[in-house]
Formats: C-alpha cells, sequence, structure tokens
C-alpha cells in the first residue's frame, strides 16, 4: 500500500510531467521527474536528463548513470535504495548547461522532493546541483566528499559522474567520495538508533557546517 509520502511524491510526478513553466518544455520528448522509493534514506541530485534520459524517462539511464550505478554498488547500494532526480526536470537542448531562470522554474520541485523524502543525506551530483543546492558554500573542488550542514539538511557534494568519463583520475577521487558516503550513512542510521534526546543539535550550534577538506587539488570543472 502506497505510504502518505509514496503519493504526495506520485502528486509531484505528475506536475512535473504536465509542466510548461520554462522553454526547456517545448523540446522535451517527456520530463523526467526522478525515480525511487518516498522512503529513502538517501537522494542523488544531478543536473538535467540527457539524451537517453529524455527518451526512456528516468534519471541516468545513459553512460554517466552507469558510473552511478557502480559508485553505489560499490558501497552496497542499489538503486532501489536512492531517490535519484535532477535540478532541472527537461532536457537541455544539446545537453548544455541548465540556465538559472530554468532552474529557478523547476526550484519548487525538488524543494518538495527533498520536504517530501527527508533524507539523511543528499548526494550532490556536479557543480551545477551545488550552485543550486548550496549556493555560496564554494566550489566542488574544495567541498566533494565533505559533509555539508545546512540547515537540518546533510549534504555530500561529489564530482558528477559524467566527469569520470571525461578524465578518469576522478574516477578514484569518486570512490573515494563514496566511501565516506556509506561511513555518513552508517553514522546517521547509528543516529537514528539512539533516544532522541541524544541526537537533538545543541543549542546555539550553527546552521550550516563544512568539514575538514580530503587533501585534493583539481579544477572546478564538473
Ligand atoms: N543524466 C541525468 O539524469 N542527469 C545528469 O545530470 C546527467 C545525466
Amino acid at each position: 500500500m502506497p505510504s502518505g509520502a509514496e503519493d504526495a511524491l506520485a502528486v509531484v510526478h505528475e506536475h512535473v510531467l504536465v509542466c510548461t513553466a520554462c522553454p526547456l518544455h517545448a523540446r522535451r520528448t517527456q520530463a523526467v521527474p526522478g525515480t525511487g522509493p518516498a522512503a529513502a534514506r538517501i537522494m542523488a541530485v544531478g543536473e538535467g536528463p540527457g539524451e537517453t534520459e529524455d527518451r526512456i524517462g528516468k534519471p541516468f539511464v545513459g553512460a554517466a548513470g552507469n558510473v552511478l550505478t557502480r559508485l553505489l554498488a560499490s558501497i552496497g547500494l542499489s538503486r532501489d535504495d536512492i531517490y535519484i532526480t535532477n535540478v532541472v526536470k527537461c532536457r537541455p537542448p544539446g545537453n548544455r548547461d541548465p540556465e538559472p531562470a530554468e532552474m529557478e522554474a523547476c526550484s519548487s520541485f525538488l524543494d518538495a522532493q527533498i520536504e517530501i523524502i527527508r533524507p539523511d543525506v543528499i548526494l550532490i551530483l556536479g557543480r551545477h546541483a551545488l550552485a543550486r543546492l548550496l549556493p555560496g558554500a564554494g566550489g566542488i573542488t574544495g567541498l566533494h566528499g565533505r559533509r555539508v550542514v545546512r540547515g537540518d539538511r546533510l549534504y555530500v557534494p561529489l564530482y558528477h559522474p559524467a566527469a569520470a568519463l571525461y578524465q578518469a583520475s576522478l574516477m578514484s577521487t569518486l570512490e573515494e567520495d563514496m566511501l565516506r558516503v556509506r561511513q555518513y550513512l552508517d553514522e546517521a542510521e547509528a543516529r537514528r538508533q539512539q533516544p532522541p534526546a541524544a541526537v537533538a543539535r545543541p543549542t546555539g550550534a550553527p546552521p550550516e557546517h563544512v568539514e575538514e577538506p580530503p587533501a585534493r587539488d583539481q579544477l572546478d570543472l564538473f
């Protein structure tokens, strides 16, 4: 039986499928709302559908999706464990970068998806999702693999999986960062097992903090 959250997510998906709020709708084959269970403890947010996603109607089902699937498997997760979506739900023509107005037009959908799912960890895939979800936090080079707490959400920025297709050296960085994600998920799970008083944020704790960076020096291209 679908939960209230599944129903709420289905309503968001229905709205996405008929959305005409920005010019991207005119050239899409179909909109790509997102896939995965409303009860997912982990969520991934990419940039926007590519050619394969536009044709099939699901996010990350092309070459970058294969990388994402492998990365998830490396920490014992399958795609059924995660809710996957994008900042924009319709394919930008020629896979160009989404424009600020397009991201803005789509923003209420992503906000609603996060609010309904309330995941323990939100994986931010690439610099466009980073700019949308953590404006002002910094670039992907400095933040990848780090835990960023903003408000009551925990984010982990990662290089976009497609980046590893163009720059092979980024694959090992992504793999190392995924091991950190496994640790963050395990810690979140352990916190859930504790009584509520033990997990409350202490009064006066900062609403945002970023953990120490892993030692890396790479360009902010992805
Ligand atoms: N496929 C997606 O769904 N999103 C991306 O950002 C890239 C490929």
